[in-house]
């Protein structure tokens, strides 16, 4: 019995014993894996750093590559491209107006009545198509020609339902198009490269108004004129002057990310030899291909760069617009996931490219539930990963608040590149004066002129927590003394209506003197 006893003693002992063990070396393992996990999310975090002594060599190096790629082509990766807009609508553009949005996966037709003399636009219409899939790679001709048939049905039935043609004479369009092009003058200019997933071979190099307009004519559309050829940059500043009269650069934050802003003329004559009358002109900076060493760049910009169709192209886009950082936070999740056990096995979800795009990232962020529900409902519906822990889940809001902060400090920090550039961040003795339509350049307040930028894109507009970086930091980086002298100023469905503003600007028939 005593035996017996010992024996079952023994057996009990030793199963609490292999028990206990593996309970400690989960535990041992646990520990391990969120040691783990942490290292990876603090290297993350340091990698990512965005101290404001880092934003001001972003700003100085920003402001040095804008010089760079003014002087010379090829001189920068900014393309620094000249717009030929000289004149910017200021309120007193009069008349009915076309405009053509070119989006990335659809176009916008749209008809603006101007009333002049301040009287703001009295009426827009618009009518928004998809751009069939098959067209995006074939030709420019079939391209063009389906976007002139749907203008003209949108031209016919606007002018039966207003009655209004026998007031316009030569019917004046704006077109955005959201692509770098060469321009020739503000109506015409060469298609440099695709990009957004298009690839219209036979168009590379071709004048983008010129087949449009051909388009025009076979379509019935003779009588109208291309009289503007914006980016969708150009624009946003285009609406934002037209409210408000002190805008000097607009920004976009979208699926992709660009900038341009109003150059004083002796910077461009002085760099271009350009003759110009007036007193500035836009620029298209094509910022999205930014570059400085000073770039908080981490191994997973670099893959996610790598691994793209266009490596070592649009850097700063990258590290920042709404493509991509959803992204940027997957390969941090799929790293912690195959270095510790804390999502238990890996999903192979995980592995696929932008399966978590930057709407659901920025949802997980700004989860207010006490238990971050939804930081759950996505890791599992989307990631595949379930059973998240609270503490994990906490983890994944972290890795998104760094790469938002980031990228929105970033963004930050080339506006204030851009106001660095005209003399208006305070940092040198030349302010750039007031803008009233051509960027003057009086030399008055040390940069404190009413400064404001128009902002544009879903990232900016749709993410709280991107925008309060975003506005903080420029807040940061200028200081006390300057801050309030800058505006940050949402310019909803700038590019299309700016097209239009602008065909009125630059068209000899709008005058309202
Ligand atoms: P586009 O740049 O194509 O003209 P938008 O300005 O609307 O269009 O930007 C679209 C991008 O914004 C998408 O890539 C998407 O990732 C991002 N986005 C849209 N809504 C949100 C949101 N609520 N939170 C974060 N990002 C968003
Ligand atoms: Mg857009």
């Amino acid at each position: 019995m005593g035996k017996v006893g010992f024996g079952m003693t023994a057996g009990i002992a030793a199963v609490t014993c292999t028990v206990a063990a593996a309970v400690v070396g989960r535990r041992i393992r646990s520990r391990r894996d969120w040691r783990r996990a942490v290292e990876v999310v603090r290297e993350l975090e340091a990698a990512c750093g965005t101290s404001v002594n880092r934003l001001r060599q972003v700003v100085d190096a920003m402001a040095v590559e804008m010089h760079a790629g003014l002087a010379s082509e090829g001189g920068s990766k900014l393309k620094m491209l000249l717009t030929f807009v000289d004149k910017l609508p200021n309120g007193s553009e009069k008349g009915i107006f076309y405009a053509l949005d070119i989006g990335g996966t659809n176009f916008r037709v749209i008809r603006v009545h101007l009333g002049g003399r301040r009287s703001g636009i009295l009426r827009h219409n618009v009518e928004r198509n998809s751009i069939p899939q098959h067209l995006m790679t074939s030709t420019s001709e079939e391209l063009f020609d389906f976007i002139a048939m749907s203008l003209k049905q949108f031209v016919d039935r606007e002018e039966e339902k207003t009655s209004e043609p026998s007031l316009v004479s030569r019917r004046e369009l704006g077109v955005t198009f959201p692509f770098p092009v060469k321009q020739r003058c503000v109506s015409s200019g060469i298609l440099m490269k695709w990009t957004k997933g298009f690839s219209v071979a036979d168009m590379i190099g071709k004048d983008v108004s010129e087949s449009l307009q051909q388009s025009m004519i076979k379509k019935d559309l003779g009588s109208m004129r291309v009289a503007a050829l914006v980016n969708d940059t150009v624009g946003t500043l285009a609406v934002g002057h037209y409210n408000d009269e002190d805008t000097v650069a607009a920004v976009i934050i979208g699926t992709g990310t660009n900038a341009c802003y109003l150059e004083r003329a002796d910077a461009i004559i002085k760099s271009q030899g350009l003759l110009m009358a007036s007193g500035g002109m836009v620029v298209n900076m094509e910022w999205g291909d930014f570059w400085s060493s000073h770039l908080p760049r981490t191994r997973y910009d670099i893959d996610l760069d790598a691994e793209s169709p266009s490596p070592n192209d649009q850097v700063f886009e990258k590290m920042i617009s709404g493509m991509y950082l959803g992204d940027i936070v997957r390969r941090v999740v799929l790293r912690i996931s195959q270095e510790s056990g804390i999502f238990g096995s890996a999903s192979s979800r995980l592995s696929t490219p932008f399966i978590l795009g930057t709407p659901l990232m920025a949802t997980m962020h700004q989860d207010d539930t006490p238990d971050l529900r939804e930081v759950a409902a996505i890791l599992n519906d989307v990631l595949g990963i379930a059973d998240v822990s609270l503490k994990a889940r906490k983890l994944i809001v972290n890795i998104c608040d760094i790469i938002t902060h980031r990228a929105a400090r970033l963004v930050a920090a080339g506006i204030v590149g851009i106001l660095k550039k005209i003399g208006r961040d305070g940092s040198s003795g030349v302010a750039g004066g007031r803008a009233k339509g051509g960027g003057g350049a009086s030399s008055s307040g040390g940069g404190k002129s009413r400064t404001v930028v128009a902002i544009e894109g879903s990232l900016y507009t749709n993410y709280t927590l991107f925008r309060e970086y975003l506005n903080d930091a420029v807040a940061e980086i200028l200081g006390k003394e300057f801050s309030p002298f800058v505006i940050l100023k949402v310019t909803e469905d700038g590019s299309g209506i700016g097209a239009a503003l602008l065909a009125a600007s630059h068209s000899p028939n709008s005058a309202d003197m």
